[in-house]
């Protein structure tokens, strides 16, 4: 059981998905903790895979790494960037793991005599997920469930929200459904039916939302904050508007709070009205809207670039590389196949080239070219996991002379495997949550570029690979003019790779862009940002 002062908060959505819940439960974080308010928050997730790690960017988006290597839904990087919480393994459960654990659990004859069922099973295991997080300390956790009310698979999870209101007090939870008014433009008005339809289907659930939040891309009037309130039971001034913000997703929470919103919960929560501090994150969102420096135009070169959420981290991480050098940030979604061929029309008059990370062989030889592009022309160069992946085999290719250097995974049977499946791995079979996951420690070496971004001899980055460089080649690779500037302790794996030669050429096997939010950026976006605004305005 949660100790008894924690207080929960439930975060539903209605009408349809990719509502922006995850920003909505993290704005209200925000202003809880900036309340003074210690928070939790965590995501549950309908569908029946043990974690998203194993699924596309097509139907999924990007996975999220946590510090201890959960491989998460994006939601928890907008946790994690709002409201600085530090996401773990209890901040993400799927239908799936929910399933898993029971089963498992009658296997070993922890139902003996009895008929294992949904109700009460299911819905005991997802009561026990969420009360987990209600560690010592914790005032208000907050769980997001994924999905749109309504949707089979989520019944479980909001009879679970049902019963926690009866098994917790009123008092002591509060149900937020987040819904959408849409505009018809042919007849130029906002329809709140599908709402009062949404609110319907929680009611027949036995949830009576205490605060609707209304996102909406106009401005609603008098009469759709009464019809809403009277046909969603919902009282009036419990009818939040959430209109689509202008320049920033981070501009949410400040929008918001001028409603009130965080006013309203601590309210009906019976909590005293701290004061809210929200001057660092206005002051943040200033320079998110009007930069003062220049335009500096960066390439991302992907796989995904048409799907918004496939490199969602990257984009953040970038933006706020953008803040703390006050560059007025322009990025270019860059599709790696349509550079291959020796097109690279695309990358002409940009300011700094990001590859990120990415499985599999499609697009490869195009983010070959990216970084040759780069290295040739001395354009500020960030490579990330497979980007660094890449940056090796350019190097080995074309200045070692290996030009049949290749990954192992692209090519097993290439006589120059300069990057190759790591030795623990080569017993794992099972795909899911088996790959080099989560926060390992890296020592920077004297002198580099990364040394002096991160301003520290010891960093600890987050991860998620299976292949590494091949020090077998390292020698040859260094004679190239590669720099091994960042080592795992024991100085067996290589993390770090830059050029000296080069204006800004560095290259990772972690994933700064996991740990980086708006308030610190992670230290290589801000260096990246900053070599590429000095290439800007030259
Ligand atoms: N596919 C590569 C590996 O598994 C890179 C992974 C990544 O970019 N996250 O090592």
């Amino acid at each position: 059981m949660p100790h008894n002062r924690c207080k929960f908060i439930f975060v539903t959505g209605g009408v349809v998905s990719s509502l922006g819940k995850g920003i909505t439960a993290a704005s209200i974080a925000l202003l809880l903790r900036q309340r003074d308010y210690s928070v939790t928050l965590q995501k549950l997730d309908p569908y029946l895979n043990i974690d998203p790690g194993t699924m596309s960017p097509y139907q999924h988006g990007e996975v999220y790494v946590t510090d201890d290597g959960t491989e998460t839904d994006l939601d928890l990087g907008h946790y994690e960037r709002f409201a600085g919480v530090s996401c773990n393994r209890n901040s993400n459960y799927t239908a799936g793991r929910i399933y898993s654990t029971v089963l498992a659990r009658e296997r070993e004859g922890g139902y003996l005599g009895k008929t294992v069922q949904v109700i009460p099973h299911i819905t005991d295991e997802i009561k026990k997920a969420i009360l987990s997080q209600a560690d010592e300390g914790i005032d208000i956790a907050i769980t997001e469930v994924g999905g749109t009310a309504g949707d089979i698979e989520g019944l479980p999870f909001l009879e679970a929200l049902r019963e926690l209101g009866q098994d917790l007090g009123r008092e002591n939870v509060l149900y937020i459904h987040l819904t959408l008014i849409p505009w018809l433009s042919a007849s130029r008005e906002l329809k709140t039916k599908p709402s009062q339809q949404s609110a319907s289907i929680l009611r027949n659930i036995g949830i009576i939302p205490d605060i609707l939040i209304c996102r909406t891309e106009k401005t609603l009037q008098e009469e759709h904050f009464r019809k809403l309130s009277m046909f969603c039971s919902v009282p009036l001034d419990a009818v939040i508007e959430e209109k689509d913000v202008e320049n920033s997703i981070y501009e949410v929470p400040v929008e918001l709070a001028d409603q009130k919103l965080d006013e309203l919960i601590l309210k009906r929560l019976q909590l005293p009205f701290n004061h809210l501090d929200l001057d660092e994150w206005k002051n943040m969102i200033g320079r998110v809207v009007n930069p003062s420096g220049p335009p500096v135009r960066i390439g991302v070169v992907g796989k995904y670039m048409g799907l918004r959420d496939a490199y969602k981290s990257i984009y953040e991480a970038l933006t706020h590389g953008g803040i703390s050098n006050d560059a007025k940030l322009e990025i270019k979604g860059i599709e790696s196949e349509d550079l291959e061929g020796d097109r690279t029309d695309a990358l002409e008059g940009i300011d700094g080239i990001l590859v990120p990370g990415g499985f599999g062989h499609r697009g490869i030889e195009g983010k070959l070219e990216a970084v040759r592009f780069a290295r040739e022309r001395n354009i500020p160069f960030l490579g990330i996991c497979l980007g660094m992946q890449c940056a090796v085999i350019e190097t080995a290719r074309h200045l070692v002379g290996l030009s049949d250097a290749n990954s192992s995974e692209f090519n097993s049977a290439c006589s120059h495997p300069v990057i190759h499946l790591m030795e623990e791995q080569t017993e794992i079979t099972d795909k899911g949550g088996t790959m080099r996951l989560g926060l390992y420690p890296c020592i920077l070496l004297d002198g580099s570029v990364a040394k002096s971004a991160y301003g520290s001899q010891e960093i600890s980055e987050r991860h998620r690979h299976r292949y590494e460089f091949n020090n077998n080649y390292r020698e040859r690779l260094e004679e190239a003019g590669l720099v091994c500037s960042g080592l795992s302790p024991g100085g067996d794996l290589v993390e770090i790779i830059e050029r000296p030669d080069h204006r800004w050429f560095v290259a990772c096997q972690f994933h700064p862009e996991f740990t980086s939010t708006p308030l610190r950026p992670n230290p290589l976006f801000k260096a990246f940002v900053g070599a590429a605004g000095e290439h800007a305005i030259e």
